[in-house]
């Protein structure tokens, strides 16, 4: 059996040709998977017996509500998505001025094993299909009656460490005949595998690179993030250029402020001087507090000071506004809650 989600158009006019079909078939099926996401019976332009052999050859992943968290504030919608095999995995709604935006997941679970970040807590489960990066898109777009504007690879997971399943969905999710959204409009987050960044470079997307470098220097860049160990600052720091030259778009860099960690004044100076000369955009996150770990976040008025100073090397850089404060914010938490919740069930 077949995951037929995840067929790019091309591949699934090979497949019904295979079967004596005429390709127009396919761009219907394909129409009807990444539209209505109507079942194989629900798709009526196709004759009956076509129905039947599809039926008996591919399924169709979809992702499922299990529980849903709507922020009073700002109207952000947080799911847990339950998957075909009983994992559970995060999604974000966000309504901004210019549009919505979901935020999704690459990965159940994450063996990234970054501190500060509940999504890895208990490691990677396994990677996601295309399908089910897909699927969060159309359920979100299902529930809440709204078109989906822009998407943030931000979720559970490391995108480039589920690179073929990764680049197989940027390749449907353009698709003019399915969902149709422009490369543009699409951020891929990652911690830094180098490698893998330098090959995303070479296949000359438009997407936008949001690199999590969240310390200016390999020393505490190890003390919190276990991927530093593998790549050195530099080396990251080279192959996001690679991915400027090679496309020509701004890299978005994250930083996580951590109070009395990587929110003091030196560090900021440290960071100015390292991206001096980059085309870049700083993203300064005061960091979700997660119980699991000590970590807080800085202060309104560290985070402010951090600004001012990387603007005195030329770099711009914004605080993120948080949108469903109210609702669990950081990454992994919903997950973890809904784990306590039904082992305390059980
Ligand atoms: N694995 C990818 C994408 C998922 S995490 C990556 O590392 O980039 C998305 C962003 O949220 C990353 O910048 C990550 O470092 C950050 N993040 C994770 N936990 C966080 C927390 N508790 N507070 C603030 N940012 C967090």
């Amino acid at each position: 059996m077949t995951d037929i989600k995840s067929l790019t158009l091309a591949e699934l006019e090979t497949a019904l040709c295979a079967m004596g079909q005429p390709k127009y078939r396919a761009l219907q099926i394909f129409r009807w998977l990444h539209g209505a996401g109507v079942g194989f019976e629900g798709m009526t332009n196709l004759p009956k017996a076509l129905r039947e052999s599809l039926e008996g050859e591919y399924f169709i992943r979809d992702v499922q509500i299990e529980t849903k968290q709507v922020s009073k504030i700002d109207g952000t919608v947080k799911y847990l998505y339950r998957l075909y095999d009983g994992e559970y995995i995060e999604s974000v709604f966000m309504r901004y001025k210019h549009g919505n935006t979901v935020c999704i997941s690459t990965q159940a679970g994450c063996r990234m094993g970054c501190r500060f970040c509940a999504s890895t807590l208990r490691g990677l489960k396994r990677n996601l299909s295309a399908s089910e990066m897909l699927s969060q898109i159309q359920a979100a777009e299902r529930d809440t009656g709204e078109k989906v504007g822009g998407v943030v690879l931000m979720g559970m997971g490391e995108p480039l460490d589920n690179y073929g399943n990764v680049l197989r969905f940027l390749t449907l999710v353009s698709d003019k005949n399915g969902i149709g959204l422009s490369h543009r409009h699409i951020s891929l987050s990652t911690c830094g595998l180098v490698d893998n960044i330098r090959r995303l470079a070479g296949e000359k997307l438009q997407i936008t690179l949001s690199v999590s470098l969240h310390a200016p220097n390999d020393e505490l860049r190890r003390s919190i993030m276990p991927i530093a160990n593998r790549y050195t600052v530099d080396e990251l720091l080279d192959a996001c250029r690679e991915y400027e030259d090679a496309t020509g778009r701004r890299i978005s860099f994250e930083y996580a402020l951590i109070s009395g960690v990587t929110d003091t004044p030196s560090l900021a100076d440290e960071l100015g001087r390292r991206l001096k000369g980059t085309l870049c955009h700083v993203n300064l996150i005061p960091v979700n507090e997660i119980k699991e770990r000590r970590y807080k976040s800085a202060t309104r008025a560290a985070a402010d000071a951090f600004v001012r100073r990387l603007a005195e090397y030329g770099i711009t850089a914004t605080v993120r506004r948080r949108l469903g404060a109210d609702i669990s914010a950081a990454c992994g938490q919903l997950r973890d809650e809904h784990d306590a919740y039904t082992k305390e069930e059980g």
